[in-house]
Formats: structure tokens, sequence, C-alpha cells
């Protein structure tokens, strides 16, 4: 079951079966993507400054650098070339951002990077992407790409990472060699049996649930931006996945907001998902310059294939009254 799970995420990631490292998830493919390309080649790692923790942290302690994005989330390119002339060993860049769902550049990130440091290894954050997008496509060029099956409908807690053929990685959990010797311990067959299931639901439903979702995120922010006082979009007009609407509201805390919502029962975050709760203005949206005060007002909503415009109408008059009672400071 496991190989066959193996053949089956193979198929949906356009990459050979012997190429899928079955991992506990997305943080860990990430952390073996880079600590293992920096472990393998020496030299430092590159990434851009709005990448998931999963990736600035271990760039951060290899003292790697995170090159800056523009205003609207994408990845400065003459900044990335500036960084590559050093010849890092690795460069990593997401292929959706988890907060704002910006889609980043990927086929001119690898047509710099292979021309100015062909030795360099590039590394993909699929983790977001992996749903909505086709990645084989879009990630051409990559050597490296983590995907998690919790993002894609799968159960939580597994993962892979495609490590593509004669790439150096240096394992990063050693014992008694599975993976091809790139990820040792016993694998989660169930886990991975759930990630092949999930990426191909996923994939047969594309055409028509991509489209869809799109409409519901696009109608969910214009009307956000028509009922709610100062609602502001976040990188309006870059390319994005379906699932992911964010906005900042001038004079209103995300935190009480999101107090507000989830008591109505509309359940959002003020950051990434993954760190909701934190009361720090986000680093992807410091990166992106958003105004430190506008930020502390930040709302992300995810839109997925169960989400219906009858959600989205009420989210929107939850959102607009909750906002309303914290500006007045009446609140019911
Ligand atoms: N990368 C991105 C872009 C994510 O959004 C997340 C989780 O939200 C991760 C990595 C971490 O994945 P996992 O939760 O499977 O460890």
């Amino acid at each position: 079951m496991l190989e066959d799970a193996r053949d089956r995420v193979a198929a949906v990631l356009g990459c050979e079966p012997a190429e899928v490292v079955f991992t506990s998830g997305g943080t860990e493919s990430d952390n073996l993507a880079v600590r293992g390309a920096v472990g393998a080649a020496g030299g430092r790692a590159v990434c851009s400054m709005v990448e998931h923790h999963a990736v600035l942290m271990p760039v951060g302690a290899l003292g790697g650098t995170a090159v800056a994005v523009d205003q609207a989330g994408m990845i400065d390119l003459d900044a990335l070339q500036r960084a590559v002339t050093a010849s890092p060993s690795v460069v990593s860049v997401m292929t959706a951002n988890n907060e704002t769902g910006v889609i980043q550049p990927l086929h001119q990130v690898a047509e710099l990077v292979g021309s100015e440091s062909p030795a360099t290894l590039l590394h993909t954050d699929a983790v977001q992407a992996a749903h909505w997008l086709e990645v084989p496509g879009l990630c051409a060029g990559f050597h490296l790409m983590s995907v998690s099956a919790h993002k894609c409908g799968g159960p939580k807690g597994t993962g892979a990472l495609v490590v593509r053929r004669g790439v150096e990685l240096s394992a990063q959990m050693l014992g008694g060699g599975q993976e091809g010797e790139r990820r040792s311990g016993t694998q989660d067959v169930a886990g991975a049996v759930g990630l092949a299931l999930a990426l191909e639901s996923a994939s047969a439903e594309r055409a028509t649930e991509a489209p869809r979702v799109a409409g519901l995120r696009d109608r969910l922010e214009s009307m956000l931006v028509e009922r709610v006082e100062d609602c502001v979009p976040t990188a309006s007009g870059a390319a994005k996945l379906p699932s992911i609407v964010h906005v900042c509201i001038a004079g209103v805390e995300s935190e009480e907001l999101l107090f507000l919502l989830e008591r109505d029962g509309v359940m959002a975050s003020a950051g990434s998902s993954c760190s909701a709760g934190a009361v720090e203005p986000s680093h992807v949206l410091a990166a992106m310059g958003v105004d430190r005060s506008l930020a502390s007002g930040a709302l992300r909503l995810s839109l997925g294939r169960t989400t219906t415009s009858a959600e989205v109408d009420r989210a929107v008059e939850v959102i607009a009254e909750a906002a309303e009672s914290l500006r007045s400071g009446v609140v019911g």
C-alpha cells in the first residue's frame, strides 16, 4: 500500500515514484529541503521574506538570507539576483503564500537562479498550492517541492518532499534508511494513502472547483469592501489562490474581531493559520510594507470545496456587524 501510495502521489505531482519522500508534513518537508541541501553542499540558504516559518526558521538558523518582496508580496527579482551571486546551496520560494494567497513567479525564479547560479538547488513550499494549482507545470525546474496532506483535505501529520533524481540531500533523520536513505523511520502507511487520495481528489475536482471557489473568493472580497468601512484588500490585483481572502480593517484590532466572529460561528484568522492567536503583526504583511496599525486589523478568511455562497453572505454580515460594534464601542 505504501508503494501504491507513492505511485499515486508521484502521478499527481508529476514526478517519479522514487522521487517521493514521505514525511510527517509540510514542516518536516521544508526543514529537510533547506537543512538537507545545506548539509549536503555546505554554503548558504536563501528564501523570500514571506515564507512560512517552516522555511524562514531553518534558513535563519543556518545564517541564510531572506530576500525582500514588493507591495504585492511577490519576490523582488533584482534582490534575488544579488542574493544568488554568492552561489547559495538552496533557494526556497513558496508556490503560494498561506496568509495572502499570492502566487509567486516561479518560472522567473527558476530562470534567474538557473542562469546566475546553476549549481543552486531550488525548493518550493507548495503546501497551500497543491490543492488548487497544477503544480507540476508551475514548479517545473524546481529540484525540491514540499506538500502536506491536511491542506488538501487529507489527514493531519503527513506529507511529502519531492526530491528530484540526482539531488544530493543530507538526511536529517538517521536510522533504518527508509525512503531511500533520505528519511529514516517506519513510514505512516495510512497517512501516505490519505495523502495520495487527497491529492487525487483535489486534482480530479480542480477544473470545476477552482473557478467556483475563485468566484466565491472574489464575491467575498468585493462584498467586504462594500459593506465594511475602511476594509482594504491585501495585494489587490496579484494572482492568488482561490481559497484565501485577506483584508485589513482600519481601526479594528484583529484579536477582538476574531473573538466576535468565533462567537457568531465564523472561524477566521488574523495571520497565518498556523500561528493564529499570535499578537505580533504578521511578518508577511511587514515584508509587504503594510502599515503596522493597518496590519493589526488583518483578517484572513479561507474558502474550500464545501463553501457555499450562502456562507459567504452570512460571513459578510457577521464581519460587518462585528466591525461596526467594535468601532462604536458597543459590543452586544
Ligand atoms: N508551509 C505552508 C505554506 C503552510 O501553510 C503550512 C501550514 O499551514 C506549513 C508549511 C506547515 O505544514 P504542516 O502543518 O503540514 O507542518
